[in-house]
């Protein structure tokens, strides 16, 4: 019998709506860029479409130009979002 796993799951970036930005010099790419908050988040999939989120790990930054990603310094961390409330 022929069987075929059709499910799975997928780690996403998600980005975070009116999340953190910082424009300052990425270490990965050597320029000055914009940096977007983004959430890890690992969805279902099914046919390896993301169907729902199974968890999330903490927001990281992402360079919008190589697409990198690092963890935000304390003082980043303490920079509040404008309009954004949840806690994970
Ligand atoms: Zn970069």
């Amino acid at each position: 019998m022929f069987f075929f796993v059709a499910w799975g799951s997928k780690w996403k970036h998600k980005r975070v709506e009116n999340g953190r930005s910082f424009r300052k010099l990425c270490p990965a790419c050597r320029t000055y860029g914009d940096f977007q908050e983004v959430v890890p988040t690992r969805y279902f999939t099914l046919f390896w479409l993301p169907l729902f989120e199974i968890e999330r790990k903490q927001p990281l930054l992402e360079c919008s130009r190589c697409e990198e990603h690092f963890y935000m310094t304390e003082e980043e961390h303490r920079t509040p979002r404008e309009a954004f409330f949840e806690e994970a």
